[in-house]
């Protein structure tokens, strides 16, 4: 069910049009699907199999790739030396999207329904113009729609920010393949893989790819898979059909984003360091923050999870402390902004969903952002409030293993990484560890597709901790704690 759910996220991000067939890959499939213990002696003979039907596919693959190469030489100087110009194989008539988050939608119109979104630097497929010009008709992940012409380049604009931004990845080129935790062909099982589903590239030895699955090393066989490039594509806002009680709330949810707060085209005020293609600072490691809320609330309703009929407000406006009365997105920034300094310094790359305020980007396009950000985990952060004034401590939140909408290795690793944020966080701070809850009714969790924790800091409903939570001294005592378990979860 749930490795169901991941292979249809996965296709839909990543649906590329590649016209490749992998006659030589059978017999790594016997042992990639074979038990580990009954398959010793097939296993020594099968990469020297492969190997050689691989190296004949390769010499044509590169004959192909040579002819192409002469054809556009005249073209431009990039695309013959830079590989990641075969990205532009995938497509017809490419288009790229400029802001940071671009609504599709089902007809041409600001008024159509959001079918789905795409981030910065991806795009996809133009399929048509509208004759004025002004929107795209294009396909993307899965989906057709409508994307506003004023955020996306076409033509050569968008060929040179495709081959500057596109992501390197590994396409399963087998019905099912093992990823294992090492790269041996005798190594624990991580989990499945399955044909057409693309994961990041990370390197490669001389038999295994290697990848990163929930924030766990993942090696996959070098003879079910071969390496691509590929823009990031559209996420589709949550399916609908079959849905009906869905259609209506939609309905209603327009209806209160007349109030003006929300649903511009695009939201590029949003000051993100968005760049998904590239690697992290110096431990090559990218954490993605967001700092929850903002300075309003944005009333407009969402899936809370993709493809889920339960529609709750795209954003809420957070409590604010009973002494102090600041409102918690400033709190939220404040530490935010120290952890992302801290987390820079130990050689983190931090990709902020915002810095400032003013951010009107929902929470399940937070984690849209995140999701297409390159990070390898996401932490949101919150404070609490409840009504019993004397309840202080910190909560951490993450998805059970009954999510509907997560892969098991993201679940896993959002637990793991709840966990260990709470933890640390207590040891720095000595507040209360309240442990984790594990929810799988939250908007900011259910769309991730990279390991997720909420983090809720502490009570702004009890006066002491209230006033901490507003001390410069106590938010750094919280980024150190965050940044130590982060530490923690990646093993360093
Ligand atoms: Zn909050």
């Amino acid at each position: 069910m749930r490795s169901r759910m991941l292979r249809k996220i996965l296709a839909l991000l990543f649906v590329l049009v590649l016209a490749c067939a992998v006659p030589g890959c059978s017999c790594s499939k016997k042992e990639e699907a074979a038990q580990p213990d009954s398959t010793e002696e097939k296993v020594s003979e099968i990469p020297e199999n492969t190997t050689e039907e691989e190296r004949t596919e390769s010499e044509s693959e590169k004959e192909i790739r040579r002819s192409a190469e002469t054809e556009s030489d005249s073209e431009t100087k990039k695309e013959d030396k830079d590989p990641r110009s075969a990205v532009l194989d995938n497509y017809r008539d490419i288009f790229v999207v400029t802001a940071n988050l671009l609504n599709v939608r089902e007809e041409p119109s600001t008024d159509a329904k959001v079918v789905a979104t795409i981030v910065k630097n991806g795009g996809g497929e133009v399929l048509d113009k509208t004759a004025d010009g002004s929107w795209l008709h294009v396909r993307s992940g899965g989906v057709e729609g409508y994307v506003s012409a004023e955020y996306a380049v076409t033509g050569t604009e968008a060929e040179a920010l495709a081959i500057e931004n596109c992501t390197e990845g590994i396409r399963i080129t087998e019905e099912v393949v093992n990823v294992r935790k090492i790269a041996d062909s005798h190594g624990d099982i991580l989990t499945k893989a399955y044909e057409g589903e693309v994961y990041r590239y990370l390197g490669e030895d001389d038999e295994f790819y290697q990848t990163s699955i929930g924030g766990e090393d993942a090696f996959i066989h070098v003879s079910c898979a071969q390496t691509v490039y590929y823009l990031q594509e559209a996420v589709p806002s949550g399916s609908n059909e079959a849905e009906n009680s869905l259609e209506g709330e939609t309905d209603a949810a327009s209806d209160s984003e007349e109030d003006g707060t929300d649903t511009a085209e695009s939201t590029t005020a949003v000051p993100t360091t968005t760049s998904p293609a590239r690697p992290g600072g110096s431990n090559g490691i990218i954490v993605c923050i967001d700092p929850g809320h903002q300075a309003y609330g944005i009333s407009a309703m969402e899936p809370n999870g993709p493809g889920s009929s339960v529609m709750k407000a795209k954003l809420t406006t957070g409590t604010q402390g009973c002494v102090t009365g600041i409102p918690e997105y400033e709190i939220n920034l404040q530490v935010s902004l120290k952890l992302q300094a801290e987390l820079q310094a130990r050689g983190y790359s931090v990709v902020m969903i915002r810095t400032t305020n003013d951010c009107p980007l929902s929470n399940a396009e937070r984690a849209q952002v995140a999701n297409g950000s390159g990070a390898q985990i996401f932490v949101r952060i919150h404070c609490n409030s409840v009504t019993d004034q004397s309840v202080t401590g910190i909560i951490n939140y993450a998805p059970s293993n009954a999510n509907p909408y997560m892969s098991q290795p993201v679940i896993n690793s959002s637990i793991t990484l709840a966990q260990t944020l709470v933890n640390h966080m207590c040891a720095v701070t000595g507040a209360v560890n309240r442990g984790i809850i594990l929810d799988d009714s939250m908007t900011g969790i259910n769309w991730c597709t990279i390991p997720v924790a909420i983090v809720e800091m502490g009570f702004m409903s009890n006066p002491t901790e209230d006033q901490l939570l507003a001390n410069a001294d106590y938010q750094r005592k919280l980024a150190i704690g965050m940044a130590n378990g982060i530490d923690a979860y990646f093993g360093r």
